[in-house]
């Protein structure tokens, strides 16, 4: 056998090798088997693909390209195959053969998944390579799919952010800077005016696919049984979403998670949330919502992606919820947790340059567009705050735009001191974006101070928006009690009126987080009342679950 392919694969700290006992509690709840050389054990795109340890022989796991075959290690005795497709269901990503005949333990998903909840040694370890071999996959972009795009298309922006938000690893390649992209378009038959364009396993082109058209190529929410009546099911996949997925499914409770775009919510666009408590050292949403994502997915819960919840039916029993195109799901109880999404602009041609100069969130996936250039962040919350912070590692100089006379109503005061010591931020108060020009991106913008009238232009072609949130829950339809401003009611905060409108049963009142309509409960920023934080979303998220347990037992 040719060891010497194997060199340019995933470093050997990814593949420990488990000892004699841990082999042997394997061996317990997996089957014996021998295979000859030269079996796929499983190939790229297998959906429950099974778990092996090499007890004698070895295999290779590699990913098929068009190229050929991309070498990733070679199995010998003592390790095992797997990385987070195990806990997800979603297809594999690489394909295993043995090169000599072998002997492994084969271990189902399902099996795999009760070691993880319920060995603690071996899960831990297991889990812990498990994402380590992800997050190396994601880095080195060993993944099933390529992307063919420019930093100048706002869909090429909208899908790089679904799949990197979503934990899938893929190539990128930029139109006028990798040869690879025309040679790619030429061999598909495509044009430079289709990017941009996905090149997935099946070697099938997409043009500019939605979110849920890549979501079903990629086989996202294999796992998803539509057919099955859920315990509970949670809307949104934010901080207060997936923290009640945890505890929910964590406490035996069958849990389906319905996410419009991709775990994480609105955290899930910071660059680093500094005040949750037990990270001093701040944590990026990205990071915090990939944990929560496993963490969710190990005990058990099941999390759609592009799945944009349209209409839910309060009148029904269990209730149905409608998602675009799709047949309806049905949950016993159901959380909604879909939060807020950011305010707009008031500038007329503010559409054109969505994802194209102007963005909602300041994650490394935006900051690298903008290096060394002039940015503009508008608003005077924490999150403004943060992102001219992070942004001024990168950028070359952070203007910060705000309407009111200061920061200090609006941003906590070691934010305010920082952004007052930074000599690479200019806060402009009084003032507001009036104009945008651009062939295609942004190219300048314009802005005025509220106080004199003067207006200024200048070339900048990077605008962070941050000013604030509407609440979500324009598809609810008047099903659910909502307050003056959109933001659904719980709890003691319904009126009699409320109840009678919604012809709410006599016998008890609604509990904590329970909305207008009984076993309907609504937890984090879409709530009425809510203080609008990582930590209060969570800490709702969590208690909700008792509730649920409540009504369920009712
Ligand atoms: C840039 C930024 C930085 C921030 N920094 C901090 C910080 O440092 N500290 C802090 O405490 N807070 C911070 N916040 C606030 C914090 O992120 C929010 O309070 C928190 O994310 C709210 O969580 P949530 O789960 O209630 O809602 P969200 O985070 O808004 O999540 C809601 C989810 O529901 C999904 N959804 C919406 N509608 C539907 C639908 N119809 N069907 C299916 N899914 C749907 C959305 O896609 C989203 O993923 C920040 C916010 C932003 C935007």
């Amino acid at each position: 056998m040719d060891k010497s392919k194997f060199s340019d694969g995933l470093p050997d700290e990814l593949y420990p090798k488990l000892n004699t006992e841990q082999i042997a509690r394997l061996s317990q709840v997996g089957v014996r088997r021998s295979v000859p050389a030269g079996e796929i054990l499983f190939d790229q795109g297998t959906i429950g693909r099974h778990f092996y340890v090499v007890l004698q022989g070895a295999m290779e796991a590699v990913i098929p390209s068009s190229e050929g075959e991309v070498h990733m290690h070679l199995h010998q005795p003592g390790d095992f195959t797997g990385e987070l497709d195990m806990l997800s269901g979603r297809p594999s990503l690489v394909r295993v053969r043995t090169v000599d005949p072998t002997e492994v333990v084969e271990l189902d998903q399902v099996s795999v998944r009760n070691l993880v909840q319920t060995d603690p040694e071996l899960g831990e370890f297991l889990l812990q390579i498990f994402v380590r071999r992800r997050v190396a996959m994601i880095s080195r972009a060993m993944g099933d799919v390529v992307l063919i795009g420019s930093r100048y298309s706002a869909d090429t922006l909208r899908l790089k952010e679904f799949l990197a938000r979503n934990e899938h690893p893929f190539t990128y390649l930029e139109l006028g800077q990798d040869a690879q992209a025309e040679q790619l378009l030429q061999r598909f038959h495509l044009d430079p005016e289709d990017i941009p364009v996905l090149i997935g396993r099946d070697q099938s082109p997409m043009r500019n696919p939605t979110n849920a058209e890549l979501a079903a190529r990629l086989g996202l929410n294999a796992e998803i049984d539509g057919e099955r009546v859920y315990d509970l099911i949670v809307v949104g996949g934010g901080p207060s979403g997936l923290a009640a997925a945890v505890y929910g499914a964590s406490e035996g409770l069958s849990v389906l998670v319905l996410e419009a775009i991709a775990p994480g919510g609105q955290a899930g666009s910071s660059s680093r949330i500094e005040n949750y408590l037990g990270f001093p050292l701040g944590i990026s949403g990205q990071d915090l919502a990939g944990r929560a994502f496993v963490q969710a997915e190990k005990f058990g819960a099941q999390i759609a992606v592009a799945r944009h919840a349209t209409a839910i039916r309060c009148d029904r029993q269990p209730f149905p919820i409608e998602c675009d195109g799709e047949d309806p799901v049905r949950g016993r109880a159901v959380i909604i947790a879909c939060g807020a999404e950011y305010r707009k602009l008031q500038v007329a041609n503010l559409v054109r340059f969505e994802g194209a100069g102007v963005y909602y969130g300041a994650t490394p996936l935006e900051a690298q567009l903008c290096k060394g250039e002039d940015v503009i962040v508008v608003g005077g919350g924490n999150s403004a705050g943060q992102a001219a912070m992070f942004l001024s590692t990168i950028a070359n100089h952070v203007y910060m735009l705000v309407r009111t006379s200061g920061l200090a109503d609006s941003m906590s005061q070691y934010l305010i001191r920082r952004i007052e010591e930074c000599r690479d931020i200019t806060l402009l108060v009084r003032t507001e974006i009036v104009g945008l020009a651009g062939a295609g991106c942004l190219e300048s913008v314009t802005w005025k101070n509220r106080d004199t009238g003067e207006t200024e232009t200048h070339p900048i072609r990077h605008i962070f928006s941050m000013t604030g949130a509407n609440p979500n829950t324009a598809w609810l339809e008047g099903c659910l009690a909502l307050d003056s401003r959109g933001f659904i009611k719980t709890g003691a905060d319904l009126t009699a009126d409320d109840l009678d409108s919604a012809a709410w049963p006599p016998g008890r009142s609604p509990y904590l987080f329970e909305t207008s309509v009984p076993g309907v409960f609504a937890v984090g920023d879409i709530r009425s009342g809510s203080v609008k934080r990582v930590a209060s979303a969570v800490g709702e998220g969590s208690v909700v679950v008792q509730l649920v347990h409540r009504v369920l037992a009712g």
